[in-house]
Formats: C-alpha cells, structure tokens, sequence
C-alpha cells in the first residue's frame, strides 16, 4: 500500500461503503494509519491508497503517541454545516501544496468506528471541522483544488501542472498502470477481488 498522487485515477473514483469491519479490513486500516503517520498528515482517505471503500483515518496531533486523538471512521456522512471559515489545507496526495479553502466552521456526522458502533456528533475544533470535510471529499472523488477560491486556484496551477506531467512520465515508464487498468483494479477490489468466484451453473 501507498498513497497515490494527484491525477490518479483512484482520486476521481467515488468509493463504496465499506460492508464489513472484518479482519481484512482492519489490517488495511492498520496500514493507511501508519501510511498517514509516516507523511506526517492529520487525515487519509481510503481512495489515496487505492481502496474504494468509505474510510478514513485521522488524527489532528499527527502523532501515533498521541492515541486519544487517533480515529478511524467508517461509511462516514456529513448531517449538516454550519459557519464558514477559510484556511490553509493541504493533502498527502499533492505533496508541497498548500492554499487556503473555504469550509463549513462546525458539522454534524454520523460514521461507524472500529467497532462497529455508529457515532452521531458535531466536531469540536475548525481544525476538526476541516479535516472531516476535506477527508469526506475524498470518498466522493471531490479534492481540495476543486474547493479552491479563483485567486488560490491561480497560484495553484503551476504545481497542479507539474503533479500532471510526473504522473504521466511515471505512466510512460511503466511504475504505474494505465488509467484503464487502475479502473478495472477498482472495480475487481470494490466487487471483493479475494472472494472466489461463483460456482459454475
Ligand atoms: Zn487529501
């Protein structure tokens, strides 16, 4: 497992409720944890490291030590948004990137935890605020370029330019598949790519 750069195709891809908290499962959950942590990053989303599930993990300390403010959330949806507050935002698939959003101040939602209980708050924090709706995004294929002002938009577009062409130079050289094959990888893992095939009629 890595996290993938802007243009990848997994990126756009609106990704599946996730249908069980099995084993398999929290082993992926395990590693985009350690995968956010090593990247220094206060969320990650299951589509940045090809998953197509509606997961994702985050912490506002950006430290595994910090263990009280670790949350993995699961099938998660936005209720409601209240205020609107702008501010810097990165995320770990536009490396160096930063530009300022505008984002609901408060929301409400609702997601499942590791255990399976199904949690209804508000956030507590801007910040707590913005990683959620940053992170929620992500599960609809929606990335913060997209979110931008025109003046950020502006400043952005020469780094969004060069994340363009390394991705397709890495294409040209074969270290990352075609856009058609990362489609029908989607598909196969959104379908249970491990479960063996239907019996023969
Ligand atoms: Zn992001």
């Amino acid at each position: 497992m890595k996290i993938v750069n802007y243009p990848h195709p997994s990126l756009r891809h609106p990704a599946v409720p996730l249908p069980a908290i099995d084993k398999k499962a929290r082993l992926l959950i395990g590693e985009m944890l350690d995968l956010m942590y090593q990247g220094h990053g206060l969320g990650l989303a299951g589509p940045q490291v090809v998953l197509p599930f509606q997961i994702f993990v985050m912490n506002l300390k950006a430290d595994p030590n910090e263990r009280a403010s670790e949350h993995v959330w699961i099938n998660p949806v936005i209720m409601e948004r209240k205020g609107s507050v702008e501010g810097e935002e990165g995320c770990l698939s536009f490396p160096g990137l930063y530009q300022k959003v505008r984002r609901a101040k408060t929301i409400r939602f609702q997601a499942y935890n590791l255990k399976g209980e199904l949690v209804d708050r508000s956030t507590e924090s801007e910040i707590e605020a913005r990683v959620w709706q940053h992170e929620v995004d992500h599960l609809h294929g929606v990335l913060f370029i997209d979110k931008m002002g025109p003046i950020a938009k502006i400043a952005a577009r020469g780094a969004v330019k060069t994340f363009e062409r390394d991705f397709r130079r890495s294409q040209e050289r074969g270290e990352i598949p075609a856009d058609v094959d990362i489609e029908k990888l989607l598909k196969a893992l959104e379908n249970g790519a491990n479960e063996p095939p239907p019996p023969p009629m």
